[in-house]
């Protein structure tokens, strides 16, 4: 019988559109053939909207089709921003009629912070007061560009995360944070090293790509003072050095277990195990323990030596 329900629920998801099935509280962290939507300022070019569904396809296709997921794309121009932000709280307001349509619209990094600064993000809506669960994924013109090649892997980055909170099934904010850490060392090393790792095997992109961009993430390297972890650098100025070594350290749990050790196992324990638990029953070690052979013994080798785990 068990077995039975998704089944029904996602046959109702199919009949009704929208998101009713994956808003469902059994759905969460299960994958669906809800596709996500896609919407853009009116100052976003038409191959920036194809862009990016491009790279979701390719994302949700080796990783699983999680949601529900929205992209909002947009563009310089800070009317167009404001405009799609209008757009998308008249969408809030209709998935889930009990939030507040000015507190949406007053919200501190609305889309004219991503039209005037740049840069991509993802919003894991889950929590015990909104009815809606669901991602929301900004893309922008900037930081990176529809032009620039880092757009690809950010869009794979970004659906990573996607797959990352998917599978931490709670509504409670602090049980959320403890199962992908509050620091950035393990969420955006995965989300980086995966994106760059799945970016690497495409058709097109040349032989060395890979080893470049970790070859490059190794200039934190300085940053990083005499016995200090990755696993204490907080968000803000000093997390760059957790996405570049973060990206090395999961690279490095990869070389001494496999990748599947660490995309499948590991977050298929996540929930009834814990952090900790998961940890230890995909690779073996707690993560004290292979945080410190990464810091004492891996990170000391040369550069030659280390390079040897990148494929
Ligand atoms: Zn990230």
């Amino acid at each position: 019988m068990k077995n039975v329900v998704p089944i029904i629920m996602a046959m109702l998801a199919l009949g009704h559109g929208a998101d009713r099935g994956a808003a469902q509280p059994g759905n969460w962290g299960k994958t669906t053939t809800q596709k996500a939507e896609f919407h853009a300022a009116s100052d976003v070019p038409r191959s920036q909207v194809e862009l990016t569904r491009r790279w979701y396809e390719i994302a949700s296709g080796a990783w699983g089709n999680y949601g529900p997921l929205e992209f909002w794309i947009v563009g310089r121009n800070e009317t167009a921003a404001r405009e799609l932000d209008r757009k998308h709280c008249g969408i809030r307001k209709k998935k889930d009629p009990s939030i507040s349509l000015r507190h949406c619209l007053n919200r501190g990094h609305n889309f004219v912070s991503y039209a005037k600064g740049g840069n991509a993000g993802l919003n894991t809506r889950r929590n015990e007061n909104e009815k809606w669960s669901g991602f929301i994924i900004t893309m922008s013109a900037k930081y990176p560009g529809p032009d620039e090649e880092d757009y690809k892997p950010v869009v794979l980055h970004e659906y990573f995360h996607v797959y990352q909170h998917a599978h931490i099934h709670s509504r409670k904010d602090s049980v959320r944070e403890s199962l992908n850490q509050e620091n950035p060392w393990w969420g955006e090393g995965g989300a980086e090293y995966m994106a760059q790792l799945l970016y690497s095997k495409q058709k097109g992109v040349r032989p060395g790509y890979l080893k470049e961009t970790m070859k490059r993430k190794l200039r934190s390297l300085k940053d990083l003072h005499e016995g200090e972890n990755i696993r204490n650098i907080p968000y803000g100025r000093r997390a760059r050095i957790s996405y570049d070594l973060g990206a090395w350290f999961i690279a490095f749990i990869i070389s001494k277990s496999s990748e599947e050790s660490y995309r499948i196992k590991f977050f298929k324990e996540l929930n009834s195990n814990g952090f900790e638990g998961a940890f230890l029953k995909s690779f073996g070690q707690t993560s004290k323990d292979l945080l410190d052979e990464f810091h004492n013994d891996f990170l000391k080798l040369d550069l030659e030596e280390k390079m040897k785990i990148i494929p």
